[in-house]
């Protein structure tokens, strides 16, 4: 999420908004160092809140001072070379999971996809095959509506715990959100838990599916190089991987940022790219997919951080 500062933002600022708050707080991290595609620079202030209650004390200690705020897990997006005003938040210590109702899954933001995976396996629940393969966060992936051609996030999803901007706790039902191709539109604030709907089924049918899954992201994803996931929507009814390809544009370069050799709606870090690399190689594909199919690519990948 992004709340938009009204005014620039001090350190004096950031400082009293983060006054009474519990958890890490370190200053100018780079960024590079959170984000899969390996690019992008500091963040003024990255803090890891010890739990749901210091997630709403940032959001009303920001609002406050005035100040923005973004959440990263960091896997589907590209940091500008500048970093990132103001406060970022990782969720890395929301990460309980627990079982409630028959066949009613909670995870909190923080927990990786792969690790609610598990879960869902090892208590023989599926629903959340479609998942197998996502690297990033739950929070992360309500947010996007994370998904694949077997389902999405809101095909599971059940309920949402949310922190408003103004530091309110509440239960979103997923009935009342619009989810779109890899959008949900939620207030502005923080997704600080999710409760996922599933169905009991025993082991080795759950684990056929995500093995089966895993495999074919293996022989046809970059998996070995730094990189975001997909760069583009795909356009309806078309791949964006296969109109990129068709242009015979696997394997173009700006600096070391290169459309991949095996997947062409991935972008993969070869080294040292930066993220104005990463955005000028952007630019030339979308301008060389608009000039010669007349198509124009959404991008799925979020741009954050100071232009
Ligand atoms: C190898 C690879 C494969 C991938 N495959 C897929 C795939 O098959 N399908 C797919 O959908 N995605 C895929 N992705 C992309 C990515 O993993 C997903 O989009 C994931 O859901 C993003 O989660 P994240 O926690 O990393 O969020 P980020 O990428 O950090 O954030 C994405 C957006 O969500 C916001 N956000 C993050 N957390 C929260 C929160 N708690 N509350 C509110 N907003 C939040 C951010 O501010 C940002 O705007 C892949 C990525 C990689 C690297």
């Amino acid at each position: 999420m992004g709340i938009s500062a009204k005014e620039t933002t001090g350190k004096d600022r950031l400082l009293r908004a983060l006054q009474d708050v519990e958890g890490d707080i370190e200053w100018g991290v780079p960024l590079a160092t959170m984000t899969s595609l390996q690019v992008g620079g500091p963040a003024d202030v990255l803090v890891a809140p010890k739990d749901i209650a210091n997630v709403a004390r940032i959001l009303l200690g920001a609002r406050t001072q005035h100040v923005p705020v973004v959440v990263l897990g960091g896997t589907n997006v590209v940091v500008r070379d500048k970093g990132i005003r103001g406060i970022v938040i990782q969720l890395k210590h929301l990460t309980a999971t627990r079982k409630d109702a028959a066949e009613c899954l909670y995870a909190e933001a923080g927990v990786r996809m792969p690790v609610l995976m598990q879960y869902a396996v090892r208590h023989q629940l599926s629903g959340m095959e479609w998942a197998a393969g996502i690297p990033g966060t739950v929070g992360g992936g309500v947010a996007m509506n994370a998904g694949t051609r077997l389902g999405e996030m809101k095909d599971a999803l059940q309920s949402v715990d949310f922190v408003n901007s103004r530091g309110r706790r509440m239960r979103i039902e997923a009935s009342a959100l619009t989810f779109s191709y890899r959008k949900t539109v939620l207030p502005k604030g923080i997704v600080v838990g999710a409760w996922f709907q599933l169905k009991a089924a025993a082991r080795e049918q759950i684990e056929q599916v995500t093995k089966s899954y895993l495999q074919y992201r293996k022989e046809s994803q970059p998996l070995t190089l730094p990189n975001a996931g997909s760069v583009f929507k795909n356009p309806t009814g078309q791949s964006a991987g296969k109109l990129v390809e068709s242009l015979g544009l696997k394997g173009l370069r700006v600096g070391d940022a290169e459309i991949s050799t095996k997947h062409a709606n991935f972008i993969v870090n070869q080294g040292h790219a930066t993220a104005s690399d990463v955005l000028a190689l952007i630019r030339k594909v979308r301008g060389l997919v608009a000039k010669k199919l007349g198509i124009h690519l959404e991008l799925e990948l979020k741009i954050l951080g100071e232009r």
